[in-house]
């Protein structure tokens, strides 16, 4: 066994101790929150000659010239070369960063993609912490972790309010989607394995997320296609194999092989998950999920939230207190946290009825979801324009209403046998 040292060339000290440090706004100097103005977090694959070893460049104003207690813009885009780097391997770099930034002391990380938020401590800011350590940072744990692969590693950070958005729009979002069309060929039928993920065991200590081809982790950064890079770059790492060889019941997405293997990486917490149901042991939910699903007694469905809607949900229960009953680990049948992408999977609660039962949406993330999820209802059900179906805060934030509102579009989920 290889033991590694880093030594991290950054005014405060970085360790895994600090990973599980929250900022209070009160003790914050600033933040950078992708959920309010444009973030974005990148790895790009480039030719060896593209990229400067070690070279930092921060695009934009230091944080010094940011107002106490203020919100920003920030971009880091982390460029790597090398004869064994793959494209496959940029989501599996990039999700890393969350556990890499917030192992800075006084800085906490939660979220990815171009949904994350960065707040960084009045004492780390005092100690000298400035927005180009992120850069050192990225550099050091990028070249120390992905030796295999990284052999040259290269790091711009922009603050510039402009850059950030032209990065996150005319860069990175298309990466993302290309990423996630990639997905869209592989069914859970069509694949030997699926994949285990631990890497939020920091802080939910008995939570294991299973990754097949239709269904991602539930922070949305963690595809089948991730898992696989990971568990091929670091073979005893975060991703491990679970074979489906032994199903018990293929409609809720139970196998024997998912049970052994939730139990051993729950350290037997967990004896028992399907993967296709929301009220038979469900998946359990760590803290970063993007949306949360309930189930809606009223109308038989369920309605789903996601992290960026502060408002009321028909449940009487908005997206964070839906995400108090449902986090830290463990099972809570009725609620399940999941990535935006699976709610236009076939395989979304298949076991209840799937997308069907759909009631309600945040109107920003119904029209984000739109034209894959119509494409599925479509497909499964022949409903033509599904999510015009479907109460957004626009129709109703109370369930009364909503059946109304249902009953008028006639929606499916009211004539479907109650899931409780
Ligand atoms: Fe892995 Fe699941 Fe955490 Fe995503 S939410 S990083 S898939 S354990
Ligand atoms: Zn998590």
């Amino acid at each position: 066994i290889k033991i590694k040292i880093t030594k991290v060339d950054i005014p405060v000290a970085f360790a895994s101790a600090f990973e599980g440090e929250i900022i209070r706004r009160k003790d914050m100097r600033v933040e950078f929150d992708g959920s309010r103005v444009d973030c974005v977090e990148l790895v790009q694959t480039k030719e060896m000659n593209e990229v400067e070893d070690h070279k930092i460049t921060v695009v934009g104003p230091e944080v010094d010239s940011f107002e106490l207690g203020s919100k920003h813009s920030l971009a880091y885009v982390v460029e790597v070369a090398g004869k064994k780097m793959q494209p496959d391997f940029e989501p599996v770099i990039e999700r890393k960063f969350h556990n890499y930034i917030n192992c800075i002391e006084g800085v906490y990380h939660t979220g990815q993609r171009d949904m994350f938020r960065i707040r960084i401590s009045n004492d780390a800011f005092a100690a000298g912490f400035r927005a180009k350590h992120f850069g050192e940072v990225l550099y050091t744990q990028v070249k120390n972790e992905f030796e295999a692969v990284v052999d040259k590693c290269q790091v711009t950070v922009y603050t510039d309010p402009d850059e950030c958005t032209r990065m996150r729009h005319e860069v990175a979002i298309p990466t993302f989607d290309k990423r996630d069309a990639r997905l869209e060929t592989l069914t859970d039928e069509s694949v030997d394995v699926y994949y285990s993920c631990i890497l939020c065991q920091a802080f939910s200590p008995s939570h294991v997320c299973v990754v097949t081809p239709e269904r991602l982790g539930l922070c949305g950064a963690v595809s089948w296609l991730d898992a696989k890079a990971t568990n091929e770059l670091d073979p005893n790492g975060p991703c491990q194999i679970i074979t489906k060889e032994r199903p018990i019941d293929v409609n809720l997405g139970s196998y024997e092989d998912v049970d052994e293997a939730v139990k051993k990486y729950s350290q037997g917490a967990l004896e028992h998950v399907t993967l296709y149901s929301i009220m038979q042991d469900p998946m359990t939910s760590c803290g970063c999920f993007e949306c949360i699903c309930g189930i809606e007694p009223f109308s038989n469905g369920v309605v789903i939230a996601n992290r960026e809607y502060a408002g009321m949900t028909p449940l009487g229960m908005t997206f964070s207190e839906m995400a108090s009953m449902t986090g830290g680990g463990v099972q809570t049948p009725g609620f399940m946290g999941h990535g935006k992408h699976f709610i236009s999977s076939k395989k979304f609660m298949k076991a209840e009825g799937g997308i069907e039962r759909i009631v309600w949406m945040p109107k920003e993330l119904k029209e984000t979801v739109a034209e894959r999820l119509n494409k599925t209802a479509k497909e499964l059900y022949g409903i033509d324009n599904f999510t015009d179906m479907i109460g957004d805060e626009t129709v109703a934030t109370d369930p009364e209403v909503l059946v109304a509102f249902l009953t008028e579009h006639n929606h499916p989920a009211l004539s479907m046998d109650p899931m409780m």
